[in-house]
Formats: structure tokens, sequence, C-alpha cells
């Protein structure tokens, strides 16, 4: 009898702890973090309070190697079904100089046989545009939230065109990767590049057109909450960052008036990192 009655406890104890984790899961990258509904908080008029946590921005050889020993930690990954038809895990490219991350949705065709994100046509519109606002790409972080290439046809991996978005098991399975890129560098910056980014960072699905091109506070898992998570990072208070959800530069393939739209969201992020810099 009281051992049934342990079981029972053991059993409630159990789903009790696994619902808590999972709604605390939700929680770190819950929307009602950003875009504050602004009646209730009382921002109605106000500029929101974009002060970052410079001291948790992390640079140098010491971030190098953190980055490197995740990206060796990934390499063989198979948490989801992309690991069966990718080349390569596309890590980042890039650096965290300017404490900043650009965030897309998944390599395509040229980024998986280069192991490198945003370096095919996107890749070099992207380029093109850092350029014409002065942010150099080696001193930027660019990365994806998936790490391996989505393919609508698995039988025909060699043609052309065969990409799709991420779904949302493969961007769950691959997001706790991002989250360890992100958790290392403490970006000031988090640009999302499009809504399959935007969406995964916030957790729900969202208009880019709306929320596009302005900064909006963003708390993010820097601390003990992530280490309960993904057990192996150091705990530390959270930060609050800048989300700064814009296109994917591959959306002005198919809509090219949204190219300035593009570039002047990207002069507003130079602004603002300039800004906070001073
Ligand atoms: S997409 Fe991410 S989770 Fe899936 S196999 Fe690749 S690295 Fe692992």
């Amino acid at each position: 009898m009281q051992t049934d009655i342990r079981k029972d406890l053991t059993e409630i104890v159990k789903q009790l702890k696994t619902y808590l984790e999972e709604t605390r899961e939700e929680d770190f990258w819950h929307f009602k973090e950003i875009l504050v509904d602004k009646k209730k908080s009382g921002l109605r008029g106000k500029k929101p309070n974009l002060q970052v946590d410079l001291s948790m921005h992390q640079s140098g050889a010491y971030l190098e190697k953190a980055l490197t020993a995740l990206h060796k930690r990934i390499k063989n990954c198979q948490k989801c079904g992309l690991h069966k038809t990718r080349i390569n895990v596309v890590f980042s490219r890039g650096s965290a100089e300017k404490g900043i991350i650009f965030i897309g949705e998944a390599p395509g065709y040229d980024e998986d046989r280069q192991g490198l994100p945003f370096v095919g046509r996107a890749g070099q519109l992207l380029d093109e545009v850092l350029a014409s606002v002065g942010l150099e790409k080696e001193k930027v972080y660019v990365t994806n939230v998936v790490k391996c290439h989505p393919l609508f046809n698995p039988r025909t991996p060699e043609k052309r065109g065969n990409d799709r978005p991420p779904n949302r098991e493969e961007i769950t399975a691959c997001l706790p990767v991002l989250k360890e890129q992100i958790f290392m560098i403490k970006p000031k910056i988090i640009c999302t590049l499009g809504a399959v980014a935007t969406n995964a960072l916030l957790g729900k699905v969202v208009s880019l057109t709306k929320i596009r091109g302005k900064f909006y506070p963003f708390r993010v898992p820097f601390g003990p909450e992530t280490l309960r998570v993904e057990g192996n990072l150091q705990g530390e208070p959270y930060g609050e960052t800048k989300l700064f959800p814009t296109f994917h530069p591959a959306a002005i393939f198919r809509t090219p008036s949204l190219k300035n739209i593009f570039i002047n969201d990207l002069k507003k992020l130079v602004t603002e990192v300039n800004t906070s810099a001073r």
C-alpha cells in the first residue's frame, strides 16, 4: 500500500517537474518580453528603456575558443532528420566584434556545400548591403536558427532550388545551439532576418511587416535557467539585449522594392550600434 502511494507521489512530482520545465522553456523566448503592450506597461509615448549591460558582451580569444568547441560538439549532431542529407553542419561566419548577431532561417544549397552561412545569392546581397551601410562583414556574426540544409525533396539533393524553410520540429531540435551561441556572445543586438528566424526567437507567429525595423528589449537566456535546460552552460544573471527584426535578403529577389527598406533598416542598426558604443 505504502509502496503504491510512494510510486504515485513520485509520478506526480515527475510530471509537475516536466510541466514547470516546459513552461519556463517557453518563457525564454516568449513574446511578452518584447512588443510590450504599451498601454499596460505605461510605455505609451515614451521610448522603451533599451539599456544593455555591455559588461556582458564577450569577445576575444576566449569567445572564439568557446564557439569553436560548440561547433565541434555539434558536427555529428543527429537530433533531427536533417542530418541524413546534410553535407555540412553550417555553424557561423564572421565575428562578434561589433556585438551584432544576424540570424537567418537555415542553410541553402551553397551554404551546405561550403559549410558557411549566407554565402549564396542571398548572402552576397547581405554582404553588399552591409558594405553599403559601413558594416564590415568580418566584424558581425552571422548564423541560422537551423544548422543543416532542409530539402523539399531529399531524394534529389543535388538539385538547386530544392530548399525549404525548416519545420517546427527541426527548429525546436536546433534552437539549443543558437541559444548557446547567443549565451556565449552576449550580443548587443540580435538582428533576425525574415519571419522564420523572428518567429523562432519569439516563440510565436508575428507579422514581420508590422514589427520590422524597430528595436525591442529582449531578454535572452544568459543564466542559470539555461544551465538547467542545456546542462552545460555557466550560470549568470539574465541579460537584456535588443531584438531588431528585418527582412531576409532572399525576399528582395522576390520583391525588389524591399531592397531600399532593407538598406534603411540596416542603416538604423548601424546608427544604434554607433550610439551605444559611445
Ligand atoms: S539541424 Fe540542428 S538539430 Fe538537426 S541535425 Fe542539424 S545540427 Fe542537429
